[in-house]
């Protein structure tokens, strides 16, 4: 079915890694760019009219689009005419059958893992599928040999996984799937490298330390989710194995770790622009992507609710590619307290998660949740039952304190023992803010 072979990917992309720097990059970008502009705004609706004429030149100063402008406007949004109800029935039938076999117009359809309420759907032809894994694998292994063996985890199975080359042995894990049959799978397949979300691979660890999986692999690719540096340390050390990063969006390729362990934009897949966070905070960007690469469903000028910080310094790697220095997560998740007027102030998750790292190093896992402003729910597992009691108390002092810092007061704090599982499948989400505000949008956030 598909066209282009995921070797031809991986050379291609390795091709675009040595080559792509500097003007030269600049002047591809700028190529791609206003060629799929022409193409997208032949075939879609949404773009064409949101564009309204401007020449394609002036990609970059488009008007921004959400996910929530594209979900509801599907039907319009993508290039091969599929509704958003055809889709919809297709993706849910095919989790629910576990059987992801099903194609809309020769495209695959997904879910992608919805984190503030409303779950996104993804299209893409065989030709895209091809090229990210080409590119991923380009990128997170560039020593690639004959018979090495690759195991991929996904919420979500799609055809691409199941093909193997000639080169690469590829096995596809359901994450829907027993973790002992994994563990067992694992053992027999022996990869050289494991991707996954690193929720699944900090269970993976846990076998390892029991002795239950005996995999060896070199090499672990997180994806999917937000790689916390304690998560990398601990998966570092269990497995003695070098832990890259994939970052993505709605199934497009953002960002993946070097050789030395910096997050460097995939300029040559994604330009990103980048918008203040808060006028409060320099350092903190969130990212408007264009993907050079997508053409069934289209993402240029697409707001990701992300927020980053930057990193300007060169890397020793050689590439001069954006670093990222983190993936701060999701802008959606800032919780906000009140100051000594009453006005909200942000709180980024990171400063939380922080927060709670520091607190007590009996802490083996954790979640915090705001369902309300100035509140905080604290869920902790420790090593030590008999510790909680202790460690509940350090958890609020710290927790008043850090707000103390940011000239803030902290209402109703509860710290709970036990952190329940995430649903299997869905993306993990340490801190987590439910509630939406409306003043949130106005003073503010504004930039
Ligand atoms: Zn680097």
């Amino acid at each position: 079915m598909s066209r282009l072979d995921i070797v031809t990917a991986y050379v291609a992309a390795r091709w675009r890694t040595a080559t792509l720097h500097g003007q030269r990059l600049r002047a591809w970008q700028e190529h791609r760019a206003t060629a799929l502009v022409e193409r997208v705004r032949e075939r879609s609706p949404f773009y064409r009219e949101l564009w309204a004429g401007a020449p394609a030149s002036a990609w970059r100063s488009f008007p921004t689009v959400s996910k929530q402008a594209m979900m509801e406007d599907f039907d319009r949004f993508t290039t091969v005419g599929v509704t958003r109800d055809l889709a919809m029935q297709v993706a849910l039938d095919a989790e629910r059958r576990r059987d992801f076999s099903a194609v809309v117009h020769g495209c695959t359809v997904g879910l992608s893992s919805g984190t503030s309420g409303h779950r996104g759907l993804f299209l893409v032809g065989p030709d895209e599928q091809t090229r990210w894994a080409g590119t991923i694998l380009a990128r997170a292994i560039p020593d690639l040999r004959p018979g090495h063996r690759v195991a991929f985890f996904l919420r979500a199975n799609s055809r691409l996984y199941e093909r193997t080359s000639a080169v690469v042995q590829f096995r596809f894990f359901d994450l829907m799937q027993p973790l002992d049959d994994v563990v067992a799978s694992l053992n027999d397949f022996r990869p050289r490298l494991i991707v996954g979300p690193p929720s699944l691979l900090g269970l993976l660890a846990d076998a390892k330390e029991r002795g239950a999986l005996r995999a060896t692999p070199s090499r672990l690719v997180s994806v999917a989710e937000v790689l916390e540096p304690q998560d990398r340390a601990r998966l570092e050390r269990s497995f003695q194995a070098a832990v890259g990063e994939v970052y993505q969006c709605t199934e497009g390729l953002v960002a993946v770790t070097c050789r030395h362990g910096a997050l460097h934009v995939q300029e040559d897949v994604m330009v990103m622009q980048t918008e203040l966070t808060s006028p409060l905070d320099p350092t903190r960007v969130t990212p408007i992507l264009t993907d050079l690469w997508r053409q069934t469903q289209p993402i240029i000028r697409y707001r990701l609710g992300d927020i980053l910080r930057l990193d300007a310094a060169p890397c020793a790697c050689g590439s001069s590619w954006q670093r990222i220095a983190a993936v701060e997560g999701r802008q959606d998740d800032i919780c906000w307290f009140p100051r000594g007027d009453d006005t909200l102030r942000p709180v980024f998750p990171d400063a939380i998660r922080r927060m709670i790292l520091l607190a007590d190093d009996r802490i083996t896992e954790y979640r915090a949740e705001q369902h309300a402003a100035g509140t905080l729910e604290i869920h902790v597992a420790v090593r030590d039952p008999r510790d909680f009691a202790d460690v509940a108390m350090r958890l609020r002092e710290a927790a008043h304190e850090m707000l103390r810092e940011y000239g803030c007061r902290l209402g109703a704090c509860s710290v709970s023992e036990g952190v329940s599982a995430s649903l299997p499948g869905a993306k993990r989400r340490r801190v987590m803010c439910t509630w939406r505000v409306q003043q949130v949008t106005a003073p503010v956030l504004a930039t």
